[in-house]
């Protein structure tokens, strides 16, 4: 920076665009959205991304996963409706939402495959990350949608999604950001030290909030149910991508600094806890 065609986040940007209930507010106003993530296998995802989309102020999250994952969702997330969802079930009977997050920690079998198509067919925006990355790099059908789709890849998956090499990827991101938007007709945010976040059209977004103390388990899935709680409150793809990866840094930042100014790991949960002061501030 700075650089044609780019342009960094700042503070005022994204406070004059976060939601915020009116007097009329009602929770379905506030925006429902809908959570497919977890597996028996891997079940903190699912709590992960819901703390993200309730922290960040959801009217309401539903969550439909297996079994393994919705007790867990149940006991760490009381505010949350879950469901679960056997193979072969349609995601639409879990109730109306206003924008799905799909991926995180689901798997990648048949019955994931299942699972992520009958939430991406809903004509609302939606959020796919993590395992639902995967399985739009083997069926890219996954992402042909009429509504819009914001895609959350690290570089890893951006590679997969695109059939070139991470470490090509991380040479050239913004290029590749910019070149899966076009190419998919997605809006793109990509994570990494910093995040970028791309549209057909229009400059790239960078955010620099965050902090090298991110670098740990789960908290790609707390910013997906972060921007995903955006999505259903009425944000842009790339309002809801910018404005989450700007609050997820701050929040990150909040749980890693100390009061003596000294910086210390952080937990994914950790960001969900400091959401609201990153959000006031
Ligand atoms: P994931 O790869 O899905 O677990 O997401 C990791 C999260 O941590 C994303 O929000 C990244 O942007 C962030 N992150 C990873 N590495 C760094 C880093 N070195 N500096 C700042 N943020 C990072
Ligand atoms: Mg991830």
């Amino acid at each position: 920076l700075p650089e044609p065609g780019v342009v960094a986040l700042t503070g005022p940007d994204v406070a004059g665009r976060l939601p915020r209930p009116g007097a009329e507010s009602n929770k379905y106003r506030r925006g429902v959205i809908g959570v497919v993530a977890g597996s028996d296998r891997f079940t903190g995802a699912a709590v992960l991304a819901v703390a993200g989309a309730v922290r960040a102020g959801a009217g309401l999250v539903r969550f439909a996963g297996a079994a393994e994952p919705v007790r867990q969702v149940r006991a760490r997330w009381p505010e949350a409706v879950t469901a679960v969802v056997s193979p072969g079930e349609d995601v639409k009977d879990v109730g109306r939402v206003q924008a799905w997050v799909v991926g995180p920690g689901m798997g990648t079998d048949d019955d994931a495959h299942a699972l992520a198509a009958s939430a991406l067919a809903a004509g609302v925006p939606a959020l796919v990350d993590a395992d639902g990355l995967t399985l739009a790099a083997r069926d890219r059908s996954l992402l042909r949608r009429a509504a819009p789709t914001l895609i959350t890849p690290h570089t890893g998956e951006l590679g997969r999604l695109l059939g070139v090499p991470a470490d090509e990827i991380e040479a050239r991101r913004l290029y590749y950001a910019r070149r899966a938007a076009a190419e998919l007709g997605v809006t793109v945010l990509l994570k990494g030290s910093t995040t970028l976040v791309a549209e057909e059209g229009g400059p790239v977004r960078v955010n620099l909030t965050g902090t090298p103390w991110l670098a740990t388990g789960g908290t790609g899935d707390v910013l997906a149910g972060i921007a995903g709680a955006y999505l259903a409150g009425g944000l842009s793809a790339l309002d809801a991508a910018s404005c989450a990866a700007y609050v997820h840094g701050l929040a990150g930042r909040a749980a890693a600094g100390g009061p003596g100014g000294g910086e210390a790991p952080i937990a994914a949960l950790d960001i969900a806890r400091e959401l609201p002061g990153a959000i006031r501030s």
